[in-house]
């Protein structure tokens, strides 16, 4: 569903992806893991263009998403993204800070969009705070009504930047549980994520980035339990 080839980004003279060649297939649970500052972010951000990469291509579908003929709101509608830090809407309530992009993108009316929110909120079991303001939900609800937000658009896959390290860890134990489920239902996924555990549980491959290469990929028992890389086996006993 989505391939990367020969991913580079520059900021400046730095090299911070130098050459990132992956594919993920549908209904695959990626997990992204590496040391501060290898780059996890910055592939994640170039993947829905967050960031023009500085060269190579990123393809949906087999179609290069950094064309001229395609449109970002097109794109970051399929390549839906949940961050460490909320981004939600204070002065909205909770339906409506996940009704807003449909709408606004006139993809539904806002009957629709209110429908489609109260399902999603049965979904991340958050059905009762449809007309709470965010601030009076804990973390970890906040989090997954950012989640709902993001699924709103019906997105063919889904990043998620260290959407727990924010949290205390029960709220990070509940945000976990609803992309657990999500990845049951057959979403594509790619997260970062410092949590190797979930990473071990939850993911089908594992990349391990660092220097802005791919040092070692595999299933997380080949990456996480039988590491061939030393530096794969440096940073897995800095964080275990
Ligand atoms: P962390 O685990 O701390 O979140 P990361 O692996 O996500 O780290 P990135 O955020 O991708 O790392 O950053 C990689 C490098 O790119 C860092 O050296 C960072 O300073 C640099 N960088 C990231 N974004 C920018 C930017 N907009 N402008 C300049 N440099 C940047
Ligand atoms: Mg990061």
């Amino acid at each position: 569903i989505l391939e990367v080839r020969d991913l580079r980004k520059n900021f400046g003279d730095e090299q911070v992806l130098r050459g990132i060649d992956t594919r993920v297939a549908e209904g695959e649970v990626v997990c992204v893991i590496g040391p501060s500052g290898s780059g996890k972010s910055t592939f994640l951000r170039c993947l829905n263009r967050l960031e023009v990469p500085t060269s190579g291509q990123v393809l949906l579908d087999g179609r290069d998403i950094g064309a001229a003929n395609v449109d970002l709101p097109t794109i970051r509608q399929a390549i839906g993204m949940v961050f460490q830090h909320l981004f939600l809407f204070p002065n909205l309530t909770v339906a409506e800070n996940i009704m807003l992009a449909p709408v606004e993108l006139k993809r539904m009316t806002r009957d629709e969009a209110r429908r489609t929110a109260e399902d999603l909120l049965v979904r991340v079991h958050l059905a009762d705070k449809a007309d709470h303001r965010p601030a009076d939900l804990s973390g970890g609800q906040q989090q997954r009504v950012a989640i709902a937000r993001a699924l709103a658009l019906e997105p063919q896959v889904m990043l998620f930047d260290e959407a727990t390290s924010a949290l205390d860890p029960a709220m990070a134990g509940e945000v976990l549980d609803t992309v657990k489920e999500l990845a049951h239902q057959g979403m594509t996924m790619i997260l970062v994520t410092h949590e190797m555990g979930f990473a071990r549980e939850v993911s089908d491959r594992v990349l391990f980035l660092a220097g802005g290469v791919i040092v070692e990929e595999g299933t997380p028992a080949q990456v996480l339990e039988r590491p061939v890389q030393a530096r794969t086996r440096d940073f897995l006993s800095k964080v275990l």
